[in-house]
């Protein structure tokens, strides 16, 4: 495959744009390296890059994508709020039919505020649990990416009863002391924590299902127990349904799991792929932000027409009942094509899948938290990756990453994608 057009580009972006990329995982050093491909036109479930190759997408932006690239519907909504004005910084109609519609779906959310992203939209939640608790510590779960606010880029301390460190420079050494980690799935680590912090925790931050490294699905009883242990200890709980929202069903992962939480952080797949966050949750909490309250949070593009209108038509795409049925189908031909590929070449892997979402791992353990996806063969990701990347298969360039489904992938992309994986899993075993 000739990508010589990317190469050049590349050793452009690098002498203007600090590490030629704004995000740094686009930078491929989660896959050993190489130069990112650059896309120029997306359509449906597929893109094409600047050499005109075209590739199959299950990165689907991070997430965001769900109805495909340039869903016509949406397209249309984008076009037509641009002809009326991109932004006004007054209130518009626009965002009165968002917040109901975000309300209807996700009952927890009584009031909403529209942010710009989903670092945005996590960042306050966890200054207002503060706001409303008087307490200032946040526990959150080992290897979960919240954004890039300081306090979320802290990383465990060597036991629940130790408090984090710096996952950043620039994050101060007293920020990270405001943070506790534990390991996802793992109660009795949290319980441990609440019995020596629980009178200090202003809040937990939960990926409800974890998209951050891979996908990894709650315990039973897990989610139950952090909520009720949670408000035992007199601190609130804050959903970040970033990734989750509105990704396995219409509404939330809380209401997959019958259980709500006093706050909640959206972004992603609400923006119908325009920049957005949101945030939302019991009114008395949300009373705490201004200008009814205390806790103060602003944004000159917070609730532009763009986004509000894309993110409308993207949800009433989403709002046709066939929608998650047929991601949970596709997911479903993918997973078993995968394994059945892998197993025929002597590859192990594992794959965690939720409906229109997947992991492949290489291991042959099971999944459940952050320390066991760390143990993968992140080796054999990367050539796998770029394998599949030589097949016209675009993954996300991570091994902690999930691979998304949109509405637009057909079967015969999924059987096209399972061979592109069956030919990588026999050069791999050739090594
Ligand atoms: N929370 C979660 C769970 C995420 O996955 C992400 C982004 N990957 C964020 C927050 C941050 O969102 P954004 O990149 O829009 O700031």
């Amino acid at each position: 495959m000739d990508v010589s057009q990317s190469i050049v580009l590349h050793n452009e972006a690098q002498e203007h744009i600090v590490g030629g990329v704004n995000s740094p995982s686009r930078a491929y050093k989660g896959v050993g390296g190489g130069t990112p491909i650059y896309m120029k036109r997306g359509s449906g479930p597929y893109f094409w890059d600047v050499d005109d190759n075209k590739y199959i997408d299950y990165l689907a932006a991070y997430g965001p994508i769900i109805t495909g690239h340039a869903h016509p519907y949406i397209t249309k909504a984008i076009q037509t709020a641009a002809e009326n004005g991109v932004l006004f910084g007054t209130p518009t109609e626009l965002e009165n039919t968002f917040a109901k519609m975000l309300k209807q779906a996700i009952p927890s959310l009584e009031k909403v505020r529209f942010v710009n992203s989903g670092t945005e939209a996590v960042m306050t939640t966890i200054r207002v649990a503060r706001a409303y608790t008087g307490r200032e510590k946040i526990i959150k779960f080992a290897g979960c990416y919240h954004g890039h606010s300081d306090i979320v880029l802290v990383q465990a301390g060597s036991g629940p009863s130790t408090l984090g460190n710096p996952d950043s420079a620039g994050v101060t050494v007293g920020t990270a002391k405001e943070v506790i980690t534990v390991p996802f799935n793992d109660i009795s680590a949290y319980e441990e924590a609440l019995a020596i912090w629980g009178d200090q925790v202003a809040a937990v931050l939960v990926e409800p299902i974890v998209g951050n490294f891979g996908i990894v699905e709650p315990k039973e009883q897990f989610l139950a127990e952090v909520n009720r242990l949670t408000h035992e200890a007199g601190a609130l709980v804050i959903y970040d349904e970033v990734i989750t929202a509105f990704r396995f069903t219409y509404g939330s992962a809380q209401q997959l799991y019958g259980i709500e939480p006093d706050l909640t952080a959206l972004g992603k797949v609400i923006g119908g792929g325009l920049p957005i966050g949101a945030y939302g949750g019991r009114i008395d909490i949300m009373e705490q932000v201004a200008p009814l309250g205390p806790a103060y949070q602003a944004g000159t593009m917070a609730g532009n027409p763009l986004s509000m209108s894309s993110g409308i038509a993207c949800l009433e795409l989403l709002q046709n009942p066939d929608v998650y049925q047929k991601l949970d189908q596709l997911g479903a031909q993918l997973e078993k094509g995968i394994l059945t590929a892998a197993q025929a070449h002597g590859i192990e892997v594992t794959v965690n899948r939720l409906k229109g979402a997947l992991t492949v791992y290489f291991t042959n353990k099971n999944i459940e938290n952050f320390a066991d996806a760390q143990e993968t063969d992140s080796e054999k990701f990367g050539q796998f990756f770029h394998l599949m990347l030589s097949k016209g298969i675009n993954l996300a360039p991570s091994k902690y990453e999930a691979w998304f489904l949109t509405i637009t992938h057909s079967e015969q992309d999924i059987e096209q994608t399972i061979q592109a994986a069956s030919y990588a899993f026999k050069k791999m075993a050739e090594k």
